[in-house]
């Protein structure tokens, strides 16, 4: 097997599509831009040991790896379109590669995504990074630095599951047998909001996903937009499996956070019921600085620790 092999038997795939001058072979690939519109380009890395642990299934990994990148762009309302992939590799192992590969094209093809190129080298840390690029129409994008004082805060879904997924993972000694279909789903193949970040396209000011944590993300919200919060989380919807700071301190999640003036209540109530994606009213958008968390009438101190950071 060399490297040639390799891309060939389990990443080059060929997509009948107009926007792909040049895909997987060439140098680099050439892709066609639409007319008014703008690319959205961001990227995620997984590194053994520090994003996921050793003995994680290779289809989870890959399946994840795609699903982050995606996630992203989801935050900013745009529509993932194509993709590249890194890879370093300790060594090669067929069985590896073959469920790594399907599981990231699984979720390539859920959200319409293409593969047009990569790279892939040998390395001693198995590590994975997938380079997103998509579109948005002009200048809709939804940023994090353009929340407004008296915006109504939301977020989609059900934080902590995949918190406490781990938390129990842990504690079976990365047994992953012994994880629930429930809990692998949450923790490894997380739904990127797509939908919703491009139906939040002039309905939002602001919007971030948060797989860094809620409480986190909010306050990155709030430091760039430059207002404060308060944040209610009697309306935080969490898994019962953790207590609610957890959830909202834990991290990867991939739902949406965003701001909106309270003229887009109800046009926001009526987009959860059509996407059939749980939307709550969590907070509002204050002058003040910094976020004030309430939980049964009593304002809650701030953690120490909001949110993951590799270097905290
Ligand atoms: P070069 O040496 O010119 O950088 P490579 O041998 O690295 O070329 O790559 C050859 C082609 O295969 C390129 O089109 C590249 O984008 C693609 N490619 C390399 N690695 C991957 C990968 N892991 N997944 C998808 N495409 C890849
Ligand atoms: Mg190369």
């Amino acid at each position: 097997m060399n490297e040639k092999h390799i891309i060939e038997k389990y990443f080059h795939k060929h997509f009948e599509d107009a926007s792909i001058v040049r895909g997987i072979g060439d140098d680099a690939a050439v892709l066609q831009s639409r007319p008014d519109h703008q690319f959205v380009v961001s990227t995620d890395t997984m590194v053994d040991g520090q994003h996921f642990v050793s003995q994680t299934p290779a289809h989870a990994i890959g399946y994840k790896l795609m699903a982050v990148n995606i996630s992203d762009l989801a935050a900013m309302g745009a529509e993932p379109r194509w993709a590249t992939l890194n890879l370093t590799l300790p060594n090669y192992d067929e069985g590896w590669c073959e469920a790594f590969s399907q599981g990231l094209f699984e979720c390539a093809q859920q959200y319409q995504t293409m593969l047009v190129g990569g790279d892939l080298t040998r390395g001693e840390c198995l590590t994975v990074s997938v380079q997103i690029i998509g579109e948005v129409p002009n200048n809709q994008a939804l940023c994090r630095n353009t929340a407004q004082v008296g915006d109504n805060l939301y977020v989609s879904g059900c934080i902590g599951a995949a918190g406490a997924a781990l938390t129990h993972l842990a504690a079976q000694g990365y047994d992953h047998s012994q994880l629930s279909e429930d809990e692998m789903q949450s923790l490894y193949y997380p739904q990127a909001r797509v939908s919703l970040g491009i139906a939040l396209r002039g309905v939002a000011h602001a919007c971030i996903d948060i797989s860094d944590g809620l409480l986190h993300e909010l306050e990155i919200i709030c430091d760039q937009s430059q207002v404060g919060a308060d944040l209610n989380l009697d309306n935080v919807v969490c898994t019962s499996q953790l207590p609610k700071i957890d959830a909202i301190t834990q991290g990867d999640d991939y739902e949406l956070l965003f701001s909106a003036p309270s003229e887009q209540h109800a046009t926001i109530m009526a987009m959860a019921e059509r996407l059939k994606c749980q939307i709550k009213h969590i907070g509002r958008v204050t002058e003040a600085t910094g976020v004030v968390m309430t939980h049964q009438g009593q304002v809650l101190p701030t953690p120490n620790q909001t949110g993951y950071d590799h270097f905290k």
